[in-house]
């Protein structure tokens, strides 16, 4: 018997009767993290880690039938033995385990390695079979440390500063945005959209400490964010709203700055390749500790990436899903990387690049 199938409504766990971040509506979904792809409208019911239970009521509605359960705890649902163990992708982000006659399986949802300093980091987890994204699965995706990052964010914030100009961030609402602000905490009064709030309250819900700041009205004069710290939603790129803040300089912050070229990253004045997802490396590091006979790769660059895992021995299949649609893709299909992509810096300042 297979222990999970990949079917239309998601990916099913055959002898629990369940589906993990299921895409259609299905009665019982488990939930690796809050974010839009794996988290969907419509399930009958919801499990996940705690910390994820008032992001999915932020975002679904306050009536979703959900229940939260710990890093480690064990459930038995219809005998297979179902745990969440830290995926370090968001605040809540689990890698879900499942044992079954002793044939163990994960899936990984999103994940990285690296400490964000707000997500409980990854934990391996030995498994017989894994199934792992590969959002950032070609060599060139090779991110700088967390503390290396950080100080990249501050030094922008202080040549703003310099140059009198209000810093703008754009980061996704869910993850992002949050280690922004920590990031840049204490350089300037910050000021998030009312996306990020809303998910700022949902972490203070579970006791996540987050620097103070105060929520934008855009009705209202802006001229008091003039040098503040503005954090907003890549939504928000090339919109009205953003036009109106007077004398500022925006960067995005993603993975896919790491490569240049797309049309819409040129109109920023700066970009930081920070993501909450494994670069290349991390990825292969993560798998090979995980020991598993057989890899499933779900999204990202599945085909490159499951080639690559059997030309070095670890069986793997490209499998499809409806995952990676929104988190870190900037929300916008014109936002996508270049079909060539090219290698640059970790932060390519927009002004010194002719192209
Ligand atoms: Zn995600
Ligand atoms: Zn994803």
């Amino acid at each position: 018997m297979k222990f999970i199938q990949f079917r239309p409504e998601g990916i099913y766990c055959v002898p629990g009767d369940f589906y993990i971040d299921p895409w259609r509506p299905v009665k019982k979904a488990l939930i690796t993290h809050g974010h839009a792809d794996h988290a969907r409208y419509g399930m009958g019911a919801y499990l996940c880690h705690h910390f994820s239970v008032p992001i999915l009521q932020s975002r679904l509605g306050a009536t979703i039938q959900v229940q939260g359960i710990g890093y480690g705890e064990k459930i038995n649902i219809n005998g297979v033995e179902v745990s969440f163990h830290p995926a370090g992708h968001i605040i809540g982000s689990a890698q879900i385990r499942m044992a079954y006659k002793g044939r163990i399986c994960v899936v990984s949802g999103d994940y990285k390695l690296q400490d964000d300093g707000l997500s409980t980091p990854f934990e391996v987890v030995k498994c017989h079979e894994f199934v792992t994204e590969s959002t950032f699965g070609l060599p060139i995706y090779h991110w700088a440390s967390v503390n290396q990052q950080k100080a990249e964010l501050q030094q922008w914030v202080n040549l703003n500063q310099s140059n009198q100009k209000t810093t703008v961030f754009i980061g996704y609402s869910l993850g992002k945005a949050q280690r922004i602000m920590q990031a840049v905490d204490g350089l300037a009064p910050l000021y998030v959209h009312y996306s990020i709030h809303k998910l700022n309250q949902a972490f203070q819900q579970v006791g996540i400490k987050l620097p103070a700041y105060q929520v934008i009205d855009f009705n209202a004069d802006l001229k008091p964010l003039q040098d503040g710290i503005v954090i907003l939603p890549p939504a928000l790129v090339d919109t009205n709203l953003i036009r109106k803040i007077p004398n500022k300089a925006y960067a995005i912050c993603s993975g896919w700055m790491a490569v240049r070229g797309a049309r819409r990253w040129r109109s920023a004045d700066a970009g930081f390749a920070i993501s909450d997802h494994a670069d290349w490396s991390d990825l292969l590091t993560a798998i090979q500790a995980t020991e598993a006979e057989k890899v499933y790769v779900t999204h990202g660059q599945t085909a490159v990436f499951a080639k690559y895992l059997n030309e070095i021995g670890i069986p793997a299949e490209e499998v499809k899903t409806e995952f990676g649609v929104e988190d870190e893709a900037l929300e916008d299909k014109n936002a996508l990387p270049p079909e060539t992509p090219e290698a640059s810096t970790v932060a390519s300042v927009n002004q010194e690049d002719p192209l």
